[in-house]
C-alpha cells in the first residue's frame, strides 16, 4: 500500500525559517520575529535580562 503523503505534516516539507527582524544591541545575535523581543526608539533586545544588563551598561553612565 502506498503511504498517502498528504497526512505528512506540512512542516516537515517545509520548514519555515524565522524572520530576523533586527540585531538585538545586548548580545549582538539576530532577533527573531517569534523571540520575546523590546523595542526602545531604534533600539532591539531580547527579553532576556542579559541582553537588557548589557545594553544599559552600554548607555548608561556609572557613578
Ligand atoms: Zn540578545
Amino acid at each position: 500500500m502506498i503511504e498517502n503523503t498528504m497526512l505528512l505534516p506540512h512542516k516537515y516539507l517545509d520548514p519555515v525559517e524565522p524572520i530576523v527582524v533586527g540585531k538585538c544591541e545586548g548580545c549582538s545575535d539576530n532577533v527573531h520575529e517569534n523571540d520575546e523581543h523590546l523595542e526602545i526608539d531604534d533600539v532591539l533586545l531580547h527579553d532576556d535580562t542579559t541582553c537588557i544588563a548589557n545594553h544599559i551598561r552600554e548607555v548608561a553612565v556609572r557613578r
